[in-house]
């Protein structure tokens, strides 16, 4: 193991932050897998199993076990770390921009097309290579004028050239879920079940560049673009972790998603070991434009009536928005028949604020697809 030290561009006078990377094992054949934590700073529960993963990743390095090289940053956000505010943790938005942490991530297709040019040939895997470091180079030549565009331009860069990244993030009450690439799901799908993913969504593209999305869709991007005269393979699994909820902290729960997911590396031949026999899958995939995102359309205190994996029916009633001065109860109805896998964590809502989320398997909606 040995650790790097990444000091952020962009800090205020007087001050300086980094991003610290883990590395385990050596890169067999150009594998390499990152796994960041808390990139929404507030989002605990992925730190903690971070921590339980390096154990593991330790001990199968000592015994010689590691076929790829394994990066860990436990910490993906020291700005957002960086900002409490009244004893309140903001981890989900930069405070000096408003920028949400994980949106708006550089789309590298247009960067990496130029060093491309005349370099591909009739081999998937040596494309596969070639693409790597076409993509490392583009993002060295990101600029980073900011300190959260010298962030964005670190994580990117140590997750760049992986062929499994996972981002470790949570919701406010959730189950388990992951959000990933439509076209990555067959690749996801061990994943989906050794985790115990009670929701898959899945998503070409969901709106404003997720970190996954950014190391991800540039290879179907690729694939489409160069179809017929050079085959680039879907080289990078990507995928958004929902860690359940932001209170779901544990040592019993980060310990046995640490063992998930070294499960799921063994069965992916990253890992020497014997693969455990298969788990069930608890839920089908669904279409990312399935799930009903339901908001409050007006102010007031809310009321859930159901509850966190209850299959709910289109129509049913999920919860209320109850104003107390006036009296009105606006009665929150599902479009869509599925399970409903996250619920907003405070009781007091503005109007317009997302509450809840059903994942269906018909789509409901289009457009930008991921919250806020
Ligand atoms: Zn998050």
């Amino acid at each position: 193991m040995h650790t790097q030290h990444h000091p952020l561009r962009g800090a205020p006078l007087g001050t300086q932050r980094e991003i610290v990377s883990f590395h385990y094992g050596r890169r067999n054949g150009g594998r390499k897998v990152y796994v960041q934590a808390s990139l929404h700073a507030d989002e605990l529960p992925g730190m903690l199993v971070a921590h339980h993963l390096r154990e593991h990743l330790l001990a199968l390095e000592s015994a010689g076990r590691l076929r790829a090289e394994f990066v860990v940053v436990p910490v993906a956000n020291p700005i957002g770390l960086g900002q409490t505010i009244l004893r309140k943790q903001e981890g989900r938005f930069d405070l000096a921009a408003g920028d949400n942490f994980n949106r708006h991530y550089p789309a590298l297709f247009d960067n990496v097309l130029p060093l491309l040019e005349g370099q591909l040939g009739s081999d998937a895997p040596t494309n596969a290579q070639l693409v790597r470091s076409a993509l490392r180079e583009a993002v060295n030549q990101l600029p980073e004028d900011t300190e959260l565009m010298s962030l964005r331009k670190t994580l990117l860069g140590l997750a760049c050239d992986a062929e499994v990244v996972l981002d470790l993030h949570c919701d406010c009450e959730s189950l388990m879920h992951l959000y990933t690439g439509t076209a990555l799901w067959p690749q996801a799908e061990p994943l989906a079940r050794c985790m115990g993913a009670q929701a898959s969504l899945l998503a070409s593209e969901s709106g404003d560049n997720p970190f996954d999305e950014a190391c991800s869709r540039i290879w179907w991007q690729l694939e489409a673009h160069y179809r017929g005269q050079h085959p680039v393979p879907l080289a990078c699994l990507a995928v958004t972790l929902e860690l359940r909820g932001e209170r779901d902290v544990s040592h019993p729960l980060a310990g046995a998603d640490a063992q998930a997911l070294i499960e799921f590396f063994v069965q992916r031949g990253l890992i020497e070991g014997e693969p455990a026999a298969q788990r069930a899958l608890l839920e089908p995939a669904t279409p990312l434009t399935g799930t009903d995102v339901i908001h409050a359309p007006a102010s007031g205190l809310v009321v859930y009536l159901r509850e966190l994996g209850e299959h709910i029916q289109t129509g049913e009633v999920v919860a209320e928005v109850i104003d107390p001065l006036s009296g009105a109860v606006h009665r929150l109805a599902s479009r869509t028949s599925g399970l409903l896998f996250a619920r907003e964590t405070q009781r007091f809502t503005t109007s317009g604020r997302s509450l809840c989320k059903i994942a269906g398997a018909v789509p409901v909606r289009q457009g930008k697809l991921s919250s806020e």
